[in-house]
């Protein structure tokens, strides 16, 4: 019988256990935190113009606190501008005048959260934190875009419109890292020790193993296994395409298997996710339009998506047109239609004909699937139905892995710290795999294991659903640049 730790520990609700972990960054980071009190300044720039963070949000903030334990900087640093309470009240003081929007302390504050939104799903007043991070990121962005020098904005272009803003240029991108990779020179970087002195040792250990084979959505239609339930239209994603673009393949076929006909337009392109997070709403908008479009064109019954950090993004396309009365309607009922894929598995039913793994598995959380979406139980579910699988909880499985999005680049000390706690969760288990349901998790996680010397394989839910139906079919496993089956 399967073994199910109950799983208080990884809900959002869990209080993690920050005070008493004194360590020596942790004393570090207060004398940090202390310096940078002197770098909050009076008012001089303010928010304005269109996403700016909204009073009726922040002023709903009654400082009970009730947030704090639940933080991941907060918890690794004991600092109250660390932590969401801290962060909301320096909004509030840049919008009504009192500080200046660059003063570096807000801006190392803005950039520093995790925009996890673990505060926001334990919020007794309903603080959309969220909702206030996101355009505070972007007023920084803006005004930023003055000091920033032409050559740091080009860069910045580059990333967040050039490769994000066309997946082709994703794919082009991600087959001269797959040669890298392939011809053994990203290895050769990081074992000579030239990563470490250019800085870019993290970046490089991070650095997906993009896949031999890339998920191209061309317009194809996938026909469902049975009786039809509904006709999906499966976002492939920018990373997940490229880099685990097996999952998206395993993700069309459990799909159709669980009786769904499958498409997957050519007009869709990336989310928006990163752009939003990285303080360009502008841009979130123009991916978003394109998503939206392809939607209503396609004639699909729902939008659904296997990375959760995505989900979060499509399902709030409705607030990020909030000031938009063209476009509002639209993205509101599109975004009623996008479904996490265990979220919809868990609806709609899968097939129960899966066949045995005796495995035990524990399962990372992945923020935007658990506090975002509020979506805990569909993936235990879905792990649970799968023969000889045992699950176990892991200690704080809700507790950010310090990946999110471009975190790790632009944060490495504290994403590295959060990448250790992670795995040393992770590891103590003894599972032997860590099921998850976002890209950048799956490489965090992975990266922290290997630090920690464990063997434990990292893998999407799909992906050992994918496994089970094979088993079943006595089908043989489909080669993949990772292989990382989930019983070794
Ligand atoms: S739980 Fe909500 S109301 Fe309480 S301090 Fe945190 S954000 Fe403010
Ligand atoms: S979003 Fe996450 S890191 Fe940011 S304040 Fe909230 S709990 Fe803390």
């Amino acid at each position: 019988m399967d073994q199910q730790v109950d799983g208080s520990a990884g809900h959002p609700e869990a209080r993690y256990g920050g005070a008493g972990r004194m360590s020596d960054a942790t004393v570090a980071a207060h004398e940090q935190a202390a310096a940078a009190l002197a770098d909050f300044v009076p008012a001089a720039n303010g928010f304005s113009g269109r996403d700016v963070p909204a009073d009726d949000i922040f002023n709903r903030c009654v400082r009970c606190g009730l947030c704090l334990p639940t933080c991941p900087t907060y918890v690794e640093t004991m600092v109250e501008t660390s932590s969401p309470r801290g962060r909301i009240a320096l909004i509030k003081s840049v919008a009504e005048g009192q500080l200046d929007m660059l003063s570096p302390g807000f801006v190392h504050q803005m950039s520093e959260c995790l925009d996890c939104r673990a505060c926001e799903a334990v919020c007794p007043s309903g603080v959309e934190y969220g909702k206030l991070l996101e355009p505070a990121r972007t007023q920084i962005n803006r005004a930023l875009e003055q000091q920033r020098g032409p050559v740091r904005n080009f860069v910045r272009h580059l990333l967040l419109h050039v490769l994000f803003g066309n997946l082709a240029v994703m794919r082009v991108v991600s087959r001269l890292l797959w040669l890298v990779q392939r011809l053994g020179l990203q290895a050769m970087v990081h074992k000579s020790g030239l990563a470490r002195l250019l800085g870019m040792q993290q970046m490089i250990e991070l650095a997906p193993r993009v896949s031999d084979k890339f998920f191209v959505a061309r317009d194809q239609r996938w026909e469902a296994k049975g009786a039809k339930k509904a006709t999906v239209f499966l976002h492939g994603g920018c990373i997940m395409a490229t880099a685990f673009a097996e999952i998206d393949f395993a993700t069309v076929r459990v799909l159709q298997r669980a009786g769904c006909e499958v498409l997957a337009p050519a007009a869709q392109g990336c989310c928006g996710a990163i752009t939003v997070h990285a303080g360009d709403m502008d841009a979130g908008r123009e991916l978003a339009k394109r998503n939206i479009d392809a939607f209503e064109r396609s004639g699909a019954d729902y939008y659904v998506i296997n990375a959760a950090g995505c989900g979060s993004t499509l399902k709030e396309y409705g607030h990020l047109f909030h000031e938009d009365p063209e476009w509002h309607a639209r993205a509101v009922r599109f975004s009623a239609k996008v479904r996490d894929v265990t979220e919809f598995l868990d609806q709609i039913g899968i097939d129960e004909n899966l066949g045995r793994i005796e495995t035990t598995v524990t399962y990372q959380e992945p923020c935007h699937l658990v506090h975002a979406q509020r979506i805990t139980q569909a993936p235990r579910n879905l792990l649970r139905k799968i023969p000889g699988l045992t699950l176990v909880e892991m200690n704080e499985s809700s507790l950010c892995c310090g990946s999110a999005g471009i975190y790790n680049v632009t944060q490495p000390e504290m994403s590295q710290r959060l990448m250790e706690r992670k795995a040393k969760n992770a590891a103590a288990t003894g599972a032997s795999c860590c099921a998850t349901a976002n890209p950048g998790c799956q490489l965090q996680v992975q990266a922290g294991l290997r630090r920690e010397g464990s063997t434990m394989s990292v893998r999407h839910v799909i992906e050992l659903l994918d496994e089970s139906y094979r088993i079943a079919d006595a089908v043989p496993a489909p080669a993949t640049s990772r292989g990382t089956p989930a019983t070794r």
